[in-house]
């Protein structure tokens, strides 16, 4: 073969690779297209002030450490507009304390490419929502403009935090522990974080590290939230039913007033008592038996083991069962790291083992707040929790000791409170 064949060759296969090459190009671009105009179709619904289609949508994920200037920079907003949403939302809402996993979106004008809005979802409940009011103008905005007088706006930003305006689905589920509630949530396509609502509606009568039979049955009722007809997340917890060995726990969502709302049981009493049930969160064992809390030492008066051993995972974290103050957090010999938690005059507890204190001396801290973690401190052969329950100087056993139901509904409101529970305890006992 020639040499100047040989070229024309390569310069024909040169020719090939690169068409394909923009060729595949082209189609990722189409892809992405198609991506963004499902985003818009979402926004449009979702944007019900404004009716302009096709706002172009920027989604940026908040990763550890990264600061708002550094997000906005690197989604190509400048340093003064970034500092003028900022300083402009500041009243409402500081954006220097962006959170890990959260995400900020951008809608952008389809056609001068301004940035029209900035959304940010502080958490499960509202959003901070800042718009340039030039694309949002308010009601006096379009009054002047109706006059030809508009004015040049020294701050076109404003910020609100508006509460995020889910769909809400009542649904209702049931079931049978064949070995754990989490693996039970699993095989029924429930949302793990409903089952931990459950759990966390009982945990002043029930410990899940403990108490879970096999045959034991529950049912509950729950809302469901949607944003624009997708799932999102489990709402409230409405009512709920475990059945432990027999005995029958009930729960019902009621809000008494907006400082009065929780869970009742169906006389109307707050099942919210002085002491939790266990040290540990039910959602820290709820990823199984194994890897989960279990129980390994019951409170034994002869052989002088007055208090409940939980094993559970190096770093588990431990909660308070009560309010109270923190009167010792340090190393104390056979219990390793020790919290002493000083409830009241009568009560206090003990959590010994701790690889790592989350509170110190003299600190306040309130039922289920975490005041350490799970370790082997002291005179321990693996990673546990040592808990006991001092009553007036006593060792007792903390799941014998019988606390007083919490405060009832008032007598004005009990009648509201009946109504309202009325079909949910239908359902539930059917
Ligand atoms: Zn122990």
């Amino acid at each position: 073969m020639k040499i100047t064949n040989k070229v024309t060759i390569l310069i024909f296969l040169i020719i090939l690779i690169s068409a394909g090459f923009f060729y595949f190009k082209n189609i990722q671009a189409e892809d992405n297209e198609e991506k963004l105009g499902e985003a818009e179709t979402v926004l449009e619904s979702e944007n019900d002030e404004n009716k302009t289609p096709k706002d172009i949508v920027q989604i940026i994920q908040v990763e550890d450490g990264q600061t708002y200037g550094e997000l906005m920079k690197s989604s190509g907003i400048s340093v003064s507009l970034a500092n003028e949403i900022y300083e402009s939302s500041l009243e409402t809402y500081d954006l220097a304390s962006l959170r890990a996993g959260k995400e900020i979106k951008l809608f952008f004008d389809p056609g001068s490419k301004e940035l029209k809005s900035l959304l940010y979802s502080i958490d499960s409940e509202s959003e901070l929502v800042v718009k340039n009011l030039n694309y949002f103008p308010t009601v006096a905005d379009l009054k002047a403009s109706s006059t030809e007088e508009v004015e040049v706006k020294e701050n076109i930003w404003q910020a609100e935090v508006k509460a995020i305006d889910y769909e809400v689905k009542v649904v209702e589920k049931e079931g049978e522990l064949a070995s754990s509630l989490y693996n039970w949530a699993l095989e029924n396509n429930v949302d793990e974080r409903a089952i931990i609502e459950m759990a966390n509606a009982f945990q002043w009568s029930l410990d899940f590290a403990m108490d879970p039979r096999v045959g034991d049955t529950f049912k509950f009722i729950y809302e469901e939230r949607y944003l624009n007809g997708n799932y999102i997340m489990p709402g409230q917890l409405l009512a709920a039913k475990y059945v432990n060995e027999g005995e029958n726990y009930e729960v019902y969502y009621f809000e008494e007033s907006e400082d009065n709302k929780g869970y009742f049981d169906r006389e109307g009493n707050s099942v919210q008592k002085m002491f939790l049930k266990a040290p540990v969160a039910f959602k820290y064992i709820s990823s199984g038996f194994t890897t989960g809390l279990r129980y390994i030492s019951a409170f034994n008066i002869s052989t002088g083991h007055r208090a409940i051993d939980y094993a559970a995972a190096y770093g588990t974290p431990i909660r308070t069962v009560g309010d109270g103050t923190v009167v010792m957090a340090k190393y104390n010999g056979s219990y390793g790291n020790m919290v002493s938690v000083r409830h009241n005059g009568t009560y206090s507890t003990n959590y010994g083992h701790m690889s790592k204190f989350a509170v110190s001396y003299g600190e306040k801290a309130k039922q289920g707040d975490i005041i350490g973690y799970i370790g082997s401190t002291g005179l321990s052969t693996g990673p546990h929790l040592h808990y006991e329950m001092v009553k007036n100087g006593v060792k007792i056993n903390p799941l014998l000791e019988v606390l007083p139901p919490g405060e009832p509904i008032k007598e004005e409101n009990k009648e509201r409170f009946f109504e309202s529970i009325k079909s949910w305890q239908e359902k539930l006992n059917n």
